[in-house]
């Protein structure tokens, strides 16, 4: 089930005492933190493995942050971002991938559906060489049939209209190393469908299959019609055939209506004058207004995401910090994308 490159070149450097940063965003998850913790503690038993727990804060109203500010003070390896606002799971991961300090970002759920276990097994890839090591779920049981099929439909249409191939069935778990992520941080775009960015920046990548098990606590803060946006959020930034497309609809129903002009020239000539028509008409009006309508749509689907970009706000905005930093500036304007390591 491989489907990265095969061929193991030279090994990179690694350090020896590497330290692994695993980047948590968290909405109202105080339930399954604690399993969280209990689980990264299982998976690195033993290993001597240092580890960052980079948790970012998505604007939670319930006491994962009380909570997560109570970690921090009694583990040196918890750190939190806490945005002044839900900003949404991209925000989060791309503050956390941010402010990473390991040699290696994990982004991870927060609710073990990201198997933790695994991430040894990241580890070990990274260390023969791999740059993005990532996981791919074999089932996807644990989701409803409804998610399933619609994400399906997702990655085959997505993969359609891009030139970026996402791979089948894979989330935001994986591990990056330091160079990717530094690669991440220069993608200027506001609009940050991650799966896609991961995608596009390239390096040496390879796929672990993994089962994915149902959430461990609370409840899934995706509703339809947010994975709706998402798609197309997705779609929209990595792809402009759906611009495009019109030109060709339009050419087609142009060359028709030319046809049948010419087929009603004809017929008068040859049959004389009547009259009747107005269902015809108005169904070919009706169509063409809908058709026009629908590309309208799409254009503005496009200016509006320009129209974002062009604002060049920050894309979330730190309201705390734990351990807070050395030089305290509430609340901080994180610049939308600063350079992590330098
Ligand atoms: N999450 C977040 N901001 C959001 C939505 C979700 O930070 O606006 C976090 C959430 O706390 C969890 C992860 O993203 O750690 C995945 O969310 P969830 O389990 O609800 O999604 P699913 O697994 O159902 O796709
Ligand atoms: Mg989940």
């Amino acid at each position: 089930m491989y489907d990265g490159p095969q061929d193991r070149r030279p090994l990179r450097e690694r350090p020896v005492d590497s330290l692994i940063s695993f980047i948590i965003p968290v909405l109202d998850e105080e339930e399954a933190i604690p399993h969280f913790l209990r689980a990264v503690d299982l998976a690195f038993a033993g290993t001597g493995q240092r580890l960052e727990l980079l948790f970012v804060d998505d604007g939670s109203t319930d006491g994962t942050l009380t909570l997560l500010a109570g970690l921090a003070a009694a583990d040196p390896r918890i750190r939190v971002l806490s945005f002044s606002r839900n900003f949404g799971k991209e925000a989060a991961l791309t503050a956390g991938l941010a402010h990473a300090r390991g040699d290696a970002a994990v982004p991870v759920d927060v609710d073990l559906q990201d198997p933790l276990e695994l991430v040894p097994r990241f580890v070990e890839q990274w260390r023969l060489g791999y740059d993005v090591v990532y996981g791919v779920r074999a089932d996807r049981r644990s989701d409803n049939p409804l998610k399933r099929h619609s994400a399906r439909l997702f990655y085959r249409f997505f993969n359609l209209l891009s030139d970026t191939r996402l791979p089948q069935d894979t989330g935001d778990f994986r591990l990056l190393d330091r160079r990717v992520v530094a690669a991440l941080a220069q993608l200027p775009e506001r609009e940050r469908f991650m799966k896609g960015l991961f995608a596009w920046i390239g390096f040496r990548a390879i796929g672990l299959p993994f089962e994915r098990p149902a959430r461990v606590a609370g409840r899934t803060k995706w509703r339809p019609w947010k994975l709706w946006n998402f798609a197309l959020q997705g779609v929209t930034s990595f792809s402009t055939v759906p611009l495009r497309v019109w030109t060709y609809v339009g050419a087609v129903i142009a060359l028709f209506a030319f046809l049948y002009a010419a087929f009603i020239v004809l017929r008068t000539l040859v049959l004389g004058i009547d009259l009747p028509g107005y269902p015809s008409l108005m169904a070919v009006v009706l169509f063409l207004s809908g058709v026009q309508i629908l590309s309208l749509g799409i254009i503005g689907e496009y200016l509006g995401r320009l129209f974002k970009e062009a604002k060049q706000r920050p894309l979330y905005i730190i309201a705390e910090e734990y351990p807070p930093p050395a030089v305290p500036d509430a609340p901080r304007l994180a610049a939308g994308v600063p350079q992590p390591w330098t």
